[in-house]
């Protein structure tokens, strides 16, 4: 059985070498009386949040303890079932929800709580790492719950191509927003323009005043900011908000890697402005999942709703495309395949 490892904790940038592939024995059957899953890895997902259990949490408040480092690290992935002793489970069933990162691992779903049965599959099966699983849900929770958006509303979304953003966009555009998007490449900025259906797009790399590139956008102001950067960018929506404008505080990723979080100044322009800043974990939200997939399947299936994955293969290939995350190579979703059936 493949496993990805950790070597280390890690401080500041995470790096290909501080993870390491390994094998060991996995008898490919349950113990007697298992009320696990026995499951095969299709499909693993690379999400930011993994580089904060890459950290030793001492205090782990947050929503992820720290990766055990003498096991496969894990992570949201697609799977089959081998064998059950779950009664909600049956072998063939294909499911998303926290795995191994490795070819088979067995999961206890009832500890784990998020082990969700795939019904529909007329769409690629690699789609529940990305649009229909939890990175999908984010963008569904932190614009529907959160913004309230109305028709007609200036919505402005960071790191806008990646496996959130990409879909935030597509809400707001579907709804009649204005929709702009920051990303960190030429090609991800065309991307949003052209296959996203933004109205504008800009690098935010390029701009050495991101407050004078808001303005530029945004004549009249923000009422909706999807945050996924924090940082500067956040200081530079704070100037320009508009009255009663909304903030969903999704991810903050510029800060991930930094021993110490750079501050924010503008917090002032919240009271000015009399907007609110709320701050979400997808896992409080997923009673919305059949909700969700009403409103997502029909739209994809109908080409109304498109989305980009950065497939990289092999388990081997885990450690560049978790990495790579951090450096902002990957162009939409990244997944790694482990085996494709
Ligand atoms: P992406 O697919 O967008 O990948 C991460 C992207 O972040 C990179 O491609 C890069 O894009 C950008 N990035 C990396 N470093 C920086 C930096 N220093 N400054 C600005 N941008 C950077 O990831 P996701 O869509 O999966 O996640 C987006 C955000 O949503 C993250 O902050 C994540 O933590 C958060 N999240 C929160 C959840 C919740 O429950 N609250 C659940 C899921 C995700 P670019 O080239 O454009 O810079």
């Amino acid at each position: 059985n493949k496993q990805l490892l950790l070597r280390d904790y890690v401080s500041g940038f995470p790096k290909e070498s501080d993870l390491y592939v390994t094998s060991s024995t996995l008898k490919l059957k349950l113990p007697q009386g298992s009320e696990e899953v026995l499951v095969k890895n299709l499909y693993l997902s690379c999400d930011p949040y993994m580089r904060n259990r890459m950290k030793k949490l001492l205090n782990p408040a947050s929503y992820a303890d720290s990766f055990n480092l003498h096991s496969p690290i894990s992570g949201y992935g697609v799977a089959k079932v081998i064998e059950s002793g779950d009664p909600k489970f049956k072998e063939g069933d294909l499911v998303w929800g926290i795995t191994g990162w490795e070819q088979y691992s067995i999961i206890n779903a009832t500890q784990a709580q998020t082990l969700f049965k795939i019904h529909d599959t007329d769409v690629p099966l690699s789609y529940y790492t990305g649009i229909l699983g939890m990175p999908g849900m984010t963008a569904y929770v932190g614009f529907y719950e959160l913004c309230s958006p109305k028709k007609g509303e200036y919505v402005f979304i960071s790191a806008a191509s990646g496996a959130v953003g990409q879909l935030v966009g597509q809400f707001a555009k579907l709804l009649g927003c204005y929709v702009v998007g920051s990303a960190g490449s030429k090609e991800k900025v065309d991307l949003l323009k052209t296959k996203f259906g933004f109205d504008e797009a800009f690098n935010y790399k390029e701009e050495p005043d991101l407050d004078a590139a808001l303005k530029r956008y945004f004549p009249e102001g923000i009422d909706i900011y999807f945050e996924n950067v924090g940082g500067k960018m956040l200081d530079a929506v704070l100037l320009n908000l508009r009255l009663h404008a909304r903030i969903a505080g999704c991810g903050m990723i510029s800060q991930y890697n930094l021993e110490r979080p750079e501050g924010v100044h503008n917090l002032m322009h919240l009271i000015l402005k009399q907007a609110r800043l709320e701050g979400f974990v997808v896992t409080s939200y997923y009673h919305l999942y059949p909700k969700f997939l009403e409103l997502v399947l029909p739209s994809i299936k109908q080409g109304k709703i498109v989305y980009v994955e950065d497939v990289a293969e092999g388990l081997e290939s885990g450690p560049a495309a978790l990495v790579g995350l951090f450096a902002g190579r990957n162009v939409g979703k990244q997944l790694v395949v482990v085996s494709r059936e």
